[in-house]
Formats: C-alpha cells, sequence, structure tokens
C-alpha cells in the first residue's frame, strides 16, 4: 500500500527483529470498500511467548528501566518517525480503520502521535523520588525515601476504533515509565500497529525487546498474554465482557490490570439550556466516526416539555449527515469496522422497535452505498431509559432521546447505567450545572460543548466502564511501582 506496508505484508516486532508470522498471515479489510487491503502477519503461540520473553529479558537485563533522558530520546525520535511519515500513515489509517480524514488530523492520528511529547517530558522531568523526611517508630528514627519505579512488563490490549490514539496512549507513557512492552492490537487494524514496526527499527534507538509488536486474528492472543506469569501488568482497552474476562484472566497471577472500556453516556439537557446547541451538538457528536467512540454521549436525556422539539431538532441534524466515502474531507461519518458491527447495530435498531421504539430517522443502510458497512445516522425515541437500546453500548451513530423531569431525575436517569465513563451537561445557571456535576457518576464531564480530550487529561471510567486513568499524569502513573526506602536517621 505504501512505504509503511512491505509487499508480502506487515511483519511482527520481537526481540529488536521484523519477523513473518508462525501462523503465515491474514487480511486486512478496508470497511469502506470491502476489498482486503493486504496481509498481516499472524503471531502464533510461540510468536507470543518469544515476544513476552525478549520483553521480560530486555526489562530484566538492561538499564532501560533506570535511564530516564534515553527513554525520553527514544520516545521523540519514535514522535519524529511517525510525523515524517504521517501521510503514509494516515492513508493507512484511513484505508484500514474507516476514519474520516479529517479526524486524522486531530485523535485519529496527529493528536497521539503529538502526545508522545508529553510521555517523553513525564520520562525527564518527573519527580522520582520523594523525601519524606525522618519518622520515629517504636523508638528507632529512620529516614524514608519514596521512589517510583516500572512495573515491569506491560501487556498492552487495543481495539481498532482509535488504533493510533489507544496505542500510543498505552505505549507512551508505558515507555517512559521504564516498562518493557508486549502490544497485541486488534485483529481489524494490525497495520495501525505494525505500521510502527519498521519505523521502530529503522528510527529509534529503541533497544531489542523493549517494544514487541504482536499482530494476531485470534482473540485467544490476548487471552494468553493476559495469563502468561511474565507479564507483571495489562493494560486493555475494549469492551466491558472481554474487560471481564481480563480480570478473571489476570487473577491467578495477580497481576495489575488497568481497564479503559465501554459506556453509554448521557447528555443532560436542562430547561435552561439553549437547546438548540445542545442538540444539535449531540446528535452531531454521535456520528462522528460512525459512533464508534466509546465516550459519545449516545444517550439525551431533555426536559419532558421540550420532548418534541428535540427529537424533531435531533432528526433534523442525523437526517442531514450522510454516512460516507471517508477519503472524503468533508466526510464525519464513515462505515463501520465490520460486517459483524454492522449486524450488531441493525440488530440494536430491530430490538428498539420490538421494545415499542420509533426509528425517527435513519434505521437502514444509505442508498448507494452497495459496498462497504455503512448505516445511516439514526435517532431512537419513545423508549424509557431502562430500554437496551438506552442501556447498552450499541457503538454505531445511533442517539437515543429519553425525557426526564427536572435536574434531579436527569441525574438519576444518567447515573441508571451500568457505564459511568463519560457525559455532558448543557445550561445556563452554574449553580444548577454544578449540582449536576457532582451528581453524575463519570469520569469525564463536558459542560456546554467544552471538550475534555488532551494530553494532561486523565480519561477514564466509574463503574463498569473500567478501572484506572488514561493520559495525564496519572495515565503515567498507572505504570509506576512504588518503592519505599528506609535507613537509620
Ligand atoms: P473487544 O473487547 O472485542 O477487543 C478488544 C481487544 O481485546 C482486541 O485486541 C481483542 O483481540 C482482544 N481480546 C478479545 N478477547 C480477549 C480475551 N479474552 N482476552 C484478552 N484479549 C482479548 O473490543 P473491540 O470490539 O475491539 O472495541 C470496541 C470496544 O472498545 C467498545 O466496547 C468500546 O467502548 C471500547 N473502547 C473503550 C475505550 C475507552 O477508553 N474506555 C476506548 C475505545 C474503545
Amino acid at each position: 500500500m505504501n512505504g509503511l506496508v512491505p509487499a508480502g505484508g506487515t511483519p511482527l516486532l520481537i526481540d529488536g527483529r521484523l519477523v513473518a508470522g508462525g501462523m503465515g498471515t491474514f487480511a486486512t479489510i478496508n470497511p469502506a470498500t470491502e476489498e482486503v487491503l493486504g496481509e498481516a502477519a499472524n503471531a502464533s503461540a510461540e510468536d507470543l511467548d518469544a515476544a513476552i520473553g525478549a520483553a521480560r529479558t530486555a526489562f530484566d537485563t538492561t538499564d532501560w528501566s533506570r535511564d530516564h533522558a534515553f527513554r525520553a530520546h527514544c520516545l521523540r525520535q519514535l514522535r519524529d518517525a511517525m510525523r515524517e511519515n504521517i501521510e503514509d500513515l494516515r492513508a493507512i489509517t484511513i484505508a484500514e480503520a474507516g476514519a474520516p480524514v479529517m479526524l486524522t488530523s486531530g485523535p485519529q492520528l496527529e493528536g497521539p502521535v503529538g502526545d508522545l511529547s508529553f510521555a517523553a517530558d513525564l520520562a525527564e522531568n518527573y519527580s522520582w523520588r520523594t523525601d519524606l523526611g525522618d519518622a520515629k517508630q517504636m523508638g528507632i528514627a529512620s529516614h524514608r525515601v519514596l521512589r517510583r519505579e516500572a512495573v515491569g512488563v506491560v501487556g498492552a490490549i487495543t481495539p481498532w476504533n482509535f488504533p493510533h490514539q489507544i496505542n500510543l496512549a498505552k505505549l507512551g507513557p508505558a515507555l517512559a515509565a521504564g516498562n518493557t512492552v508486549v502490544l497485541k492490537p486488534a485483529p481489524d487494524t494490525p497495520w495501525c500497529a505494525a505500521a510502527l514496526a519498521s519505523l521502530i527499527v529503522e528510527h529509534t534507538d529503541i533497544p531489542a525487546g523493549v517494544l514487541n509488536i504482536v499482530t494476531s486474528d485470534d482473540h485467544e492472543l490476548g487471552a494468553r498474554l493476559v495469563a502468561d506469569p511474565r507479564v507483571d501488568m495489562i493494560t486493555f482497552t475494549g469492551s466491558t465482557r472481554t474487560g471481564r474476562s481480563v480480570m478473571v484472566g489476570a487473577s491467578a497471577t495477580l497481576k495489575r490490570t488497568f481497564l479503559e472500556l465501554g459506556g453509554k453516556s448521557a447528555a443532560i439537557v436542562l430547561d435552561d439550556a439553549d437547546i438548540g446547541a445542545a442538540v444539535g451538538y449531540t446528535a452531531f457528536s454521535v456520528a462522528v466516526h460512525a459512533g464508534q467512540g466509546c465516550a459519545l454521549t449516545t444517550r439525551m436525556l431533555v426536559p419532558r416539555a421540550a420532548y418534541d422539539e428535540a427529537v424533531s431538532l435531533a432528526a433534523r441534524t442525523l437526517g442531514s449527515i450522510r454516512a460516507g466515502d471517508p477519503t472524503d474531507p468533508g466526510t464525519v461519518c464513515g462505515p463501520l469496522i465490520s460486517a459483524r458491527q454492522r449486524e450488531r447495530v441493525e440488530r440494536y435498531v430491530d430490538i428498539a422497535r420490538a421494545e415499542g421504539g420509533r426509528i425517527v430517522v435513519g434505521g437502514g443502510r444509505p442508498a448507494g452505498r452497495e459496498c462497504g458497512y455503512f448505516v445511516e445516522p439514526t435517532l431512537i425515541a419513545d423508549v424509557p431509559n431502562t430500554a437496551t437500546v438506552a442501556q447498552e453500548e450499541i457503538f454505531g451513530p445511533v442517539l437515543v432521546v429519553v425525557p426526564h423531569d427536572g435536574d434531579a431525575d436527569a441525574v438519576r436517569l444518567a447515573n441508571e447505567s451500568p457505564y459511568g465513563l463519560s457525559g455532558a451537561v448543557w445550561g445556563t445557571d452554574a449553580e444548577r450545572i454544578e449540582q449536576v456535576v457532582s451528581g453524575v457518576r463519570t469520569g469525564t464531564l463536558s459542560v456546554n460543548g467544552g471538550l475534555w480530550y488532551h494530553a494532561d487529561a486523565p480519561f477514564g471510567g466509574y463503574k463498569q466502564s473500567g478501572i484506572g486513568r488514561e493520559m495525564g499524569v496519572a495515565g503515567f502513573e498507572e505504570y509506576l511501582e512504588t518503592k519505599l526506602i528506609a535507613t537509620p536517621a
């Protein structure tokens, strides 16, 4: 396809070498055209074993975890190499993830590449030691120093929806903190991860074994990585269902698990909000990248008195968005990642109908798009908050509207969910907004369209949306252990 993808397909990166997969190759598909883009190396259990062994040896026998300045240097090299090859990476991201080109100048590519600077700066400037001073216990005076150290070997398991953002939001801080890593990306987006392999080998001083990349079409490889006793920590992003099995799989070796999971976030529109802005923004945002974002506000809670107006405003916005070609700079809603994902969205539309819901716009496949896994931006109304489509994550461009009876009721409904990832509040009265903000149990909240996404802003979930925080200093500290040293004072 381009300079980052060799003719026979992308290789694995194991112990500093680009190698073929023990299970041959598997195809990666363009979700906008259903065409086979090409091949990616298919790792075997033996390949994974070698990758974990290499990461373990690199952690145990090199200075990687102690040389903070060298790690910062390596991360900046990786950032610069990605920037020099940004157009090739962009082409891969659009073709393989179906990401609209407009998003690649932000969170789909250029944003996370730039965020490697934040990780590199932390490697250099973080306070690795804190002097706790003297203290006396049982007559013994001691001087205490707290040290922060890398956890060890990190297994990183990632999904397909924002492949660079999620891969780099794990690799950046994990490496900056001094860990070694085995990355297992999603089977749907192997090239986005494997494209890093040749950049790492050819353009960085990252030592052999420090970062290993194993692509595979078999989810079982992820489970093996989770269970392996040589791995100290799993950092996982994906569905809540898989997150549960990651926790179970990690329990036998009691390894640290950092989980970024699903969501069904609520946008709360208060009765003093600018309803046009609130509804227009919320409806537009669920169509971005065909709704394949864990933190999108896919449940809109509106005042009962404004329900009909909100439904018609949302219908106008969603009805005006055409799912289309991701290479077109005007496209916000591209394809879903796979036929399986499209069937899932269509199944939820059927469930909504069966539970008495009204499909106000969309609900089908867009006319004139016989190829590609497209669905129309869809609005579902007239279902209670307890309906399946208001409770479960659909992961498509589908907005559900539910009426509320005042601020307290809106907070109750927002929290009536197993998830707690994100949310939004729209209103004008600062005190009422504050009440709602403190009542909603989620990891991020947007007020009147504010954007929380940034390198220094921790992101993650309450409840079944996850454990831990990605990004920011908090995201970096997930990858650190704490060691306390006491000497006689
Ligand atoms: P998924 O859970 O099916 O797969 C995620 C990754 O886990 C893949 O690499 C997969 O191969 C691997 N995997 C599958 N089974 C495994 C097992 N038993 N043990 C270990 N690894 C296993 O998720 P997906 O369909 O790729 O991605 C969509 C999901 O990701 C959505 O639920 C979405 O909300 C979530 N997501 C969450 C965030 C966040 O930050 N909270 C961000 C993006 C996506």
